[in-house]
């Protein structure tokens, strides 16, 4: 058995990044950028009004002013400069011309005779976003390896880059096994399970922008798994296995896993839950990794172990979202030889508590977590009011 940190720094290592491609604005959203980006332009691209209002001169607020002509977005404006006693009408969005310094508000203005008006206010911010404020041109905006949310979308289009350049996404297969497997849409009899695991896996290879395909359910019979991993690896980078991994009869997925000539870099992980997790490299650029058959580990081991893999495969160091929050209460364990997760919710006082949670096959106690806090190696008690580290798991549930 190796410590769970041994085993993430086994499986991140032996990641090795896919190739990349260039893609669209719109199929950019969740990839791992490829280059660097650089601005090819000044953001904004010119001293831009951020107000509906007048541009005129700091120095004239105290007296009437005489509007010499409008200034809508998107016009270049004929007038050269503004001069003292001077003052155009403006529309947030437009270019401000020479000599302005300030744009009023609208709202701060007393519309006189004449084309002329008056200041009415106190003061005044500048309300000008000048040329370059945000980014100036020829600037390092984005490096390789960002993972691109919607900001970074906005932003690769402000710079007109249209088509950045991604890596590939990774291709997952899910495969199941167990003799008692059957589909989620069977009724149940006698002593079959639902097939959870493949549909988490499913949705949890999908949130990480990594394809995953589905090989459905194979019985703990060998000549069927060797055929059915065979076929899913010939279309895959990795393969996710769920079940088969431990030490029962049946559990013959290691043994099958060497055979076909993966090298395992683990077998067994201190962590609970998730003990039994193999994850095997092939001479071929093939992984392979043996996930036990239980909801919770399966769960637990893709987040903790697989996502900074995964995320590495397609060139992203992913470091898990981790806040520190305050132990609602005192947390026990009698068995303190493995990390442990224990699934826990912020409570409206602004701690953690954990939820009701009773193995590693209760899956339905997950959707009620807001994060895991781990007991360490050798810890058989966590004290309430203690600071611990909260591994955020994704959406937030309001307080009960
Ligand atoms: P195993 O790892 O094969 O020993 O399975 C451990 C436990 O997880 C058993 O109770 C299985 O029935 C259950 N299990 C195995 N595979 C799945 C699956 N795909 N979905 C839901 N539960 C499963
Ligand atoms: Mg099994």
């Amino acid at each position: 058995m190796i410590s769970f940190e041994c085993a993430l720094a086994r499986i991140r290592q032996a990641a090795v990044t896919l190739g990349t491609e260039p893609v669209t604005l719109r199929a950019a959203c969740d990839r791992v950028l490829a280059q660097d980006v650089l601005a090819d332009t000044n953001v904004p691209p010119f001293d831009k009004s951020a107000m509906d209002g007048y541009a005129c001169r700091r120095a004239d607020l105290h007296k009437p002013l005489r509007v010499i002509t409008t200034i809508h977005a998107g016009t270049v404006p004929t007038v050269r400069r503004i001069g003292p006693g001077q003052c155009v009408k403006i529309m947030t969005g437009a270019l401000v011309p020479p000599g302005a310094d300030c744009v009023i508000m609208r709202e701060f203005v007393r519309v006189l005779a004449d084309h002329t008006i008056q200041f009415t206010g106190r003061a005044t911010a500048p309300n000008i976003c000048r040329a370059g404020e945000d980014i100036r041109k020829g600037a390092l905006v984005l490096r390789a390896g960002t993972l691109l949310k919607a900001p970074h979308i906005a932003t690769l289009a402000m710079l007109g880059c249209t088509r950045p350049r991604v890596y590939r996404r990774a291709r997952v297969g899910i495969l199941a096994t167990g003799s008692e497997l059957v589909p989620p849409g069977h009724t149940i009899h006698g002593a079959a399970i639902r097939d959870s695991n493949s549909h988490q896996l499913m949705a949890q290879v999908a949130a990480v922008g990594a394809v995953p395909r589905h090989y459905g359910i194979v019985k703990d019979i060998e000549n069927k798994m060797v055929a059915r991993i065979r076929t899913a690896l010939r279309a895959c980078d990795l393969l996710l296995i769920t079940g088969g991994v431990s030490v029962g009869d049946l559990d013959l997925v290691p043994d099958i896993l060497k055979a076909l000539g993966f090298t395992l870099v683990c077998e067994t992980v201190a962590m609970k839950p998730g003990k039994p997790m193999l994850f095997g490299t092939h001479a071929n650029g093939n992984f392979c990794c043996g996930l036990p058959g239980n909801p919770v580990s399966t769960f637990v081991a893709f987040e903790l172990l697989l996502k900074p893999f995964l995320y590495r495969l397609m060139g992203h160091d992913y470091r898990p979202p981790v806040i520190k929050a305050t132990l609602g209460a005192r947390l026990q364990r009698k068995n303190t030889g493995r990390r442990e997760a224990i699934p826990v919710t912020f409570t409206e006082a602004g701690t953690v508590v954990p939820v009701e949670y009773h193995s590693s096959a209760h899956i339905s106690a997950l959707c009620l977590a807001d994060g895991l806090v781990f007991f360490p190696v050798g810890v058989s008690a966590l004290k309430k009011g203690a600071l611990v580290a909260v591994h955020l798991l994704g959406a937030l549930h309001p307080p009960a």
